[in-house]
């Protein structure tokens, strides 16, 4: 039999399940479309290597990264930013996930099409020649990094706090804006080598992937990073 009272309750209940459910129906973070087709930078990085690294590698950190937030309201609402800067109050998989979610985020867009990435900036071309010599003393100082990093991570050129450029590395899903790594700083340019970026196409030979992508960055986000990074 219809109750006015029966229906009162329930919409009250209602209202509070959907309160309770609120932060879990959006997801906080998302993972925004790749900005050129699967295909577009082979040969040097070939289309399974993009499919399986975006749908599945960085999806897969989004995905984490979300449940971790969802299990813990400091983390609500917080940006990726701001989480990076105080990682080391949370918990590895925050450290691990959010890290791989900022860093693949990063990477997708400082690549292009090979022809399509421009030149440096005259302003981020001064600063090169300023800090090493030149743009080629530079990729041979990042190319060793990106070789010496022992297992998986990310080699990095970063602006550090005195408004240099330099360049670095770190383990795994670690960056330069984390609080827990040495070189501290704020990326403009990033390369993924861990294995999975690579070694369909590579197989071992980090070092003739790391060689080949630099003709795939994409230096017009590169010197917008550096312009921001510079009036940040
Ligand atoms: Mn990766």
């Amino acid at each position: 039999m219809f109750k006015i009272a029966d229906l009162k309750m329930k919409s009250a209940l209602v209202g509070v399940l959907c309160v309770l459910s609120g932060p879990t129906l959006a997801q906080q973070f998302e993972q925004a479309a790749l900005p050129y087709d699967s295909d577009a930078l082979a040969p040097l990085i070939d289309q399974e290597t993009m499919e399986i690294h975006y749908g599945r590698h960085h999806a897969s950190y989004v995905s984490n990264l979300n449940s971790a937030v969802a299990d813990n309201s400091e983390l609500q609402g917080m940006s990726l930013k701001d989480m990076m800067k105080n990682i080391s109050s949370y918990s590895t998989t925050v450290r691990n996930n959010g890290g791989g979610h900022y860093n693949h985020q990063l990477f997708w867009q400082v690549m292009a099409p090979v022809n399509e990435g421009g030149a440096p900036s005259p302003e981020l071309a001064a600063a090169i020649e300023e800090d090493f010599g030149s743009l080629r003393e530079m990729q041979s100082e990042f190319n060793s990094a990106a070789a010496s990093q022992f297992g998986s991570g990310w080699a990095w050129v970063i602006v550090d706090g005195d408004g240099n450029l330099k360049v670095t590395s770190t383990a795994n899903q670690d960056n330069p804006l984390m609080d827990v790594v040495d070189d501290n700083g704020k990326p403009i340019l990033a390369l993924d080598v861990w294995e999975h970026a690579y070694y369909l196409n590579y197989q071992n030979r980090r070092g003739d992937y790391v060689e080949a992508w630099w003709d795939l960055v994409n230096w017009h986000k590169v010197n917008e990073l550096y312009e921001e990074a510079m009036n940040n």
